[in-house]
């Protein structure tokens, strides 16, 4: 039998993929240091302290960077466990009350709130305040604050690179940031003493802070971390709807790499619905080009082309090893402390030991 294949042109290489412009990230040396005891801001609203705003609140607090830190969120339940953290020095529902006399506002909610969240502070801020935020796409994050701050607010929109699949105030920790990076992405024109000012928030939390335009920020995170996200969403989609006995077996052999994927496809709902929809084009383009890299390797399997197959390893190996050399390998959710371990009551000496020491 002869192998009839289809000749296609040629696909081209990964030189010309490129979606936007592209420009060096330019890394951001850091402000003055604060006056030592002196904060860095005299007063912050975190609007949504989920897992990145209480990570943040437990930072300002354990750092001293704030005198006053107001959290705002939306159910009475989240509000008593941010009271009962202690993660914030006043609690409201109320983003309007929050944000009164802050000198930095933080929009940690997912980013389908943004817009209602924007038109709802946008008159209660004060004059020369600083408007931040964490969310994971950064061009609907623009357009969805911007029109809404008053003249005389600084906007400086920003993205820590870092998380776990847990969500809530209780599942943040102020060492979620140690070691990553935080990429700010102001639009022309911003201060640029704000823009160093939020840097330097970012840097005190251990965070290594860049700055890049919102359009590759959003292009680069399609593939580093919204592609994958899908993937895994899809992988364990796939799984559950498989017939009963084949998929329990699949949750008992689940170690077979099958486990990562459900961990990061135990991430918010909510919050990922919201960053496919709010970064459509630059997620649209990065799964064409894996799908029709999906469909190279079908092919290789399928002729049984193991050179294809070897090639594309070895050089998936390389990566895997270059992301090590960056410091950038170990999982985030790794670092969260321990909770103390329970004391055990003293040990009475039992006479033998106490006869063998005497010894
Ligand atoms: P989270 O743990 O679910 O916390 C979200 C917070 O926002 C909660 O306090 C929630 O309050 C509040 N909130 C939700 N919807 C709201 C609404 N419509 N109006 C007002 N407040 C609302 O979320 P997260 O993981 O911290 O993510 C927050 C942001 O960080 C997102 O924009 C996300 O893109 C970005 N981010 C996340 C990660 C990550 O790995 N998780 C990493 C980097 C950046 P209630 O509990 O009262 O609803």
């Amino acid at each position: 039998m002869t192998k009839s294949r289809s000749r296609k042109p040629p696909r081209k290489r990964a030189a010309k993929r490129t979606v936007g412009k592209t420009r060096r990230p330019a890394r951001v040396r850091a402000a003055k240091p604060a006056a030592r005891g002196k904060p860095l801001f005299e007063r912050v609203a975190i609007i949504g302290v989920g897992l990145i705003g209480s990570s943040l609140a437990r930072v300002i607090a354990r750092q001293h960077l704030a005198r006053h830190v107001a959290g705002c969120a939306r159910r009475p339940d989240t509000l008593k466990k941010i009271a009962d953290l202690k993660l914030a020095q006043t609690v409201t529902w109320d983003p309007a009350v929050a944000v009164k006399g802050a000198d930095l506002v933080m929009i940690c909610v997912p980013i389908g709130a943004y817009k209602d969240i924007a038109k709802a502070i946008g008159p209660h801020l004060k004059a020369g305040a600083i408007v931040s935020d964490v969310g994971s796409v950064k061009q609907t994050a623009i357009s969805d604050i911007a029109p809404f701050l008053p003249k005389g607010v600084h906007f400086v929109p920003g993205h820590p690179v870092a998380g776990t699949e847990h969500s809530g105030p209780e599942a943040g920790f102020a060492e979620l940031f140690q070691g990553r990076f935080c990429i700010l992405t102001p639009p022309k024109g911003t201060d640029p003493k704000a823009v160093a000012r939020v840097a330097e928030l970012w840097r005190r939390a251990g965070m290594t802070v860049e700055i890049m335009d919102a359009k590759h920020h959003d292009v680069v995170l399609a593939i580093t971390s919204h592609l994958p996200h899908l993937i895994a969403y899809t992988i364990v989609g796939t799984a559950t709807d498989l017939e009963g006995h084949t998929k329990s077996e699949v949750i008992k052999f689940a170690a077979g790499g099958f486990r990562d994927f459900t961990r990061i496809a135990a991430s918010d709902p909510v919050m990922w619905r919201d960053i496919f929809l709010a970064n459509r084009e630059a997620v649209l383009e990065m799964l064409g080009r894996l799908s029709e890299d999906l469909a190279g390797l079908q092919k290789a399997i399928r002729w049984g082309e193991g050179e294809k197959l070897l090639d594309l390893f070895t050089r998936t190996r390389a990566i895997r090893r270059s992301i090590i050399e960056a410091g950038q390998a170990e999982p985030v959710s790794s670092r969260k402390p321990a909770p103390p371990a329970p004391k055990r009551p003293a040990r009475r000496k039992s006479s033998r030991s106490a006869r063998s020491k005497a010894r």
